[in-house]
């Protein structure tokens, strides 16, 4: 059984060729600049690279090129070996809590919601037509970053604000990276050998979010209405006071979508160390006593334990907290400042274990009150497993 995952931008595509016997990467590779001068492909497999400059004028071209290479690369013998396509779609509203067989309905839908997800909704159809277009014969199945947060309830996903924005206009948290959220949920299961269990996933990369997940199901996350709100990022604020929006709109002469630009692209910790986004430069500046970068390191942290702590009241106290993504899985000193920032809570930290690399790496003591586990996440083998779960059905 082999299953392509794909995760299309507007101007990308990245895909991941899986055989589902035994859940291994047979392939993976990127597609840029698609539409654009310069666009190129490459294809990792067998430890080999494979990249080229290649004119791809649409997401059809770059699925032909693709599809041509993994035979020509003697990848794969022949198409008829692909049995299924796994598309990541971002914003699937409140109408889908699980993945779907992808119809005429689940694309005229994304297209509906486009305006919650003006980025990514329109070149998530550019995928899945590419592939329609191209193996019309082979099963897809789309799964959305929204449709494990499905689970939170009213007082969770409302905001304190006028109830029509809600009903009239569908103003309410939906939460992103649920499927990295969700394939978290699944190791910790398949950790703890049960399924009754109160989580804190921390999926901290460059974009990030936490996730409070109760017996399996998420009961709150730090995201909302879209990826700006919650926990700061590499270039994005995270929460803050709406009221600066005007008052900077007026002092810079801007209007409200280039204020939420800034918020965005302009902020988080490369806007507070007015340096970089990357936790590795801001943590090097730290060690050269820099203090922009300091701060912005601190806050980045008082952020996260913020939230681990509303979490744990919420859960009821908490039995396992996850680290994830590109700090969590990579930052030692990150990881090492939140947990002794956890202190109060019981959290105790072995300092060698947290130096330690691997698939699940236990970084708590044995007397620790909470579990604390890094945990690469895998979302395209989320999303592989959905497609073949559902095929087979
Ligand atoms: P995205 O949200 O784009 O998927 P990733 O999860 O890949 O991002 O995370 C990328 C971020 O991870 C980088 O911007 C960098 O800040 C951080 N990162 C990666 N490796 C390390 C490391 N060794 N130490 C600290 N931060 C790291």
């Amino acid at each position: 059984m082999k299953i392509i995952s794909i995760n299309a931008g507007s101007s990308s595509l990245k895909f991941t060729l899986f055989d589902m016997t035994d859940e291994t990467v047979i392939a993976s590779g990127l597609f840029e600049r698609i539409g654009i001068e310069g666009s190129k492909y490459t294809i990792k497999f067998h430890g080999e690279k494979v990249s080229q400059e290649i004119e791809m004028n649409n997401h059809t071209d770059a699925v032909n090129v693709l599809l041509d290479k993994l035979v020509d690369l003697g990848i794969i013998k022949s198409l008829e070996e692909i049995d299924g396509v796994g598309h990541r779609l971002v914003h699937g509203k409140d109408k889908y809590s699980e993945s779907v067989l992808i119809t005429d309905e689940v694309v005229s839908d994304l297209d509906k919601f486009k305006d919650f997800a003006p980025l990514h909704n329109p070149a998530n159809i550019l995928g899945i037509n590419a592939f329609r277009e191209v193996l019309p014969n082979v099963p897809m199945v789309g799964v959305f970053d929204t449709a494990f947060h499905q689970t939170m309830d009213a007082t969770a996903y409302l905001y304190p604000v006028p109830y029509s924005w809600y009903q009239d206009y569908g103003v309410r948290k939906y939460g992103f990276h649920g499927t990295s959220h969700r394939y978290i949920t699944n190791k910790v299961k398949d950790i703890l050998g049960r399924e009754e269990f109160r989580l804190i996933s921390c999926h901290i990369g460059n974009g990030g979010s936490i996730t409070a997940i109760k017996n399996g199901k998420c009961v709150d996350t730090t995201m909302g209405f879209t990826p700006l709100a919650g926990i700061m990022m590499g270039t994005r604020s995270g929460d803050v006071d709406p009221s600066i929006i005007p008052y900077v709109m007026e002092q810079e002469g801007k209007n409200a979508s280039e204020v939420i630009d800034d918020l965005n692209k302009q902020s988080g910790l490369f806007g507070m160390s007015e340096y970089s986004s990357d936790m590795r430069d801001i943590l090097e500046r730290c060690d050269n006593q820099d203090e922009k970068a300091i701060v912005a390191r601190d806050k980045y942290v008082r952020r996260i334990v913020d939230y681990i702590a509303q979490y744990y009241v919420l859960l009821g106290g908490t039995d396992v907290i996850v680290f994830t993504a590109g700090v969590g899985e990579n930052s030692v000193p990150v990881r090492r400042q939140i947990c002794e920032e956890l202190a109060c809570l019981g959290v105790k930290i072995d300092l060698d274990q947290n130096n330690k690399r691997g698939e699940v790496v236990k970084i708590s003591t044995d007397d620790s009150k909470i579990d604390v586990y890094v945990i690469p996440t895998d979302e395209e083998l989320m999303i592989a497993r959905d497609t073949l779960e559902l095929i087979n059905r």
